[in-house]
């Protein structure tokens, strides 16, 4: 596989980083992880968005116009002949002396890498993710998307071991998102429930788009915080991101949702957000 940092495509083991960037020291950076569809990226547009926002969040001075992205993800796509899977991306403040305090003059590190996987196909589509809760022990910015992710693996790891496939968290009795994901459910009158957007939430652009789509074929969306005993009750529950697009949650701490089995709902959001991505893909 060939990986690109700071400004070299090279063969993977060759890739490297400082120990003293300051991502691996302190998680002091930003990432994106795009799909790759038919060789195209999904929403590549709306990701590059998120980006900015995350980076001005934590004042990296990283001058993305300059950067040419868009160009690095279609050559790392060319030349690992990636037809289904992902773009990764990450930008860290750079390197400097270990120390609290942030440097003020350093150069963003720039790391990207592709991962080809099964999007479209998943075993998932078919059986559902069964998900257990946990408390959100995450820190209060999850709105920008930095690499410290500890606290999510763990609770991935942790349901895994429990013989379920991921974590939904809850704060304040209610649902915040998954390990790596934004949660949805659908109630009994059909109406799609989902978190608002604010600092508790990564603003997902699978979630976003979805919820654009879903308002068009004029489906009710209610966005405001749901419990986990309203989640045990629902029609049908699913979660989004940018790799699971659109996936059944057939399960909340072993209470089946609906009859156990993924949704028709959940089936038609799906495929019309595959669909439609299909339709605008970024070559
Ligand atoms: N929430 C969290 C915590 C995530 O890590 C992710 C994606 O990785 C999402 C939500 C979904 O966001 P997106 O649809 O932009 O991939």
């Amino acid at each position: 596989r060939i990986v690109y940092v700071n400004g070299e495509f090279l063969p993977e083991d060759a890739a490297c980083l400082s120990v003293f960037d300051r991502g691996v020291l302190f998680a002091d950076a930003v990432y994106e992880v795009t799909a790759v569809v038919d060789g195209g990226m999904v929403d590549f547009e709306a990701h590059q968005q998120r980006l900015c926002r995350s980076l001005a969040e934590l004042g990296i001075d990283f001058d993305l116009r300059a950067a040419g992205l868009l160009e690095l993800h279609r050559e790392l796509i060319r030349r690992n002949a990636l037809n289904e899977g992902l773009v990764y991306l990450q930008v860290s403040r750079g390197v400097a002396d270990r120390s609290f305090l942030q440097p003020t003059t350093c150069q963003p590190s720039v790391v990207l890498f592709t991962q080809a996987q099964s999007l479209l196909e998943t075993a998932a589509t078919g059986t559902g993710l069964r998900v257990i809760t946990q408390p959100d022990l995450r820190w209060h910015r999850r709105d920008i998307k930095t690499t410290q992710l500890l606290y999510p693996s763990m609770m991935k790891t942790l349901a895994v071991e429990q013989g379920a496939d991921d974590v939904w968290m809850v704060e304040g009795g209610t649902v915040t998102e998954g390990s790596s994901s934004n949660a949805h459910i659908i109630r009994a009158d059909g109406a799609l429930v989902t978190r608002p957007t604010s600092p508790d939430i990564l603003h997902g652009i699978t979630r976003a788009a979805v919820l654009d789509y879903s308002r068009e074929t004029g489906a009710a969306v209610i966005e405001r915080p749901f419990t986990v005993a309203e989640a045990q009750q629902a029609r049908e529950a699913f979660i989004t991101s940018a790799t699971a697009f659109v996936t059944p949650v057939v399960a909340v701490d072993g209470v089946a949702i609906g009859d156990g089995r993924p949704g028709p709902a959940t089936h038609r959001i799906r495929s019309h957000y595959i669909q439609r991505s299909r339709e605008r893909l970024q070559y």
